[in-house]
């Protein structure tokens, strides 16, 4: 089984940190400055019997420039041509007019999204349902899954659910 995931989300939520942590080696560049990767880095896990080729899409936002306007065009072209959209959201923060925006582009596509809840090793579980419950009122997921790139947790059962997608 091979196939295309597209990650995602607001700048800092964790993308390159998923992509790095799942690959086992430094592909993506990690800052905490936003946008640091501004372009599509590509990362193949392998496995003997299977593959995922992901796509580490550039921190979109409402378009104010060409250069924005570009952007989006180029997620909204990734969306439609991969198997999976993996849309990061940081369990820590709310949801944000990013966050939104990212929604209201993913409506129009029919690719499969998974919401991905990252960074739950700096929040109380108690705290994580409302948290899901307030983006899943906005957007018809495929498949909600908490996770620490950071650490790993649930990273193994996150790629299991994208492998059955293919
Ligand atoms: P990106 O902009 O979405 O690619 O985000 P990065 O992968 O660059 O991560 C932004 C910051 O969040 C970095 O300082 C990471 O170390 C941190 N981070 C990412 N994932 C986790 C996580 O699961 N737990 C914690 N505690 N920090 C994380
Ligand atoms: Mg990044």
């Amino acid at each position: 089984r091979s196939g295309f995931a597209a990650l995602i989300g607001r700048p800092n939520v964790g993308k390159s940190t998923l992509l790095n942590h799942v690959l086992g080696q430094k592909v993506a560049i990690m800052s905490d400055k936003p946008q640091t990767t501004r372009n599509q880095i590509r990362g193949v896990y392998t496995t003997e019997e299977s593959q995922i080729i992901f796509l580490d899409t550039p921190g979109i936002h409402k378009p104010k420039s060409r250069l924005g306007e570009w952007m989006v065009k180029t997620a909204r072209d990734t969306f439609a041509e991969v198997d999976v959209v993996l849309f990061l959201i940081d369990a820590k923060e709310g949801m944000g007019a990013g966050d939104q925006f990212i929604m209201d582009l993913l409506q129009e596509v029919k690719t499969p999204v998974f919401l991905v809840v990252n960074k739950i090793d700096q929040v109380h579980p108690e705290s994580l349902l409302p948290l899901i419950d307030q983006y899943r009122t906005r957007f018809s997921f495929r498949e909600v899954v908490p996770i620490s790139a950071k650490l790993g947790n649930n990273t193994g059962k996150l790629l299991e659910l994208i492998l059955a997608e293919f």
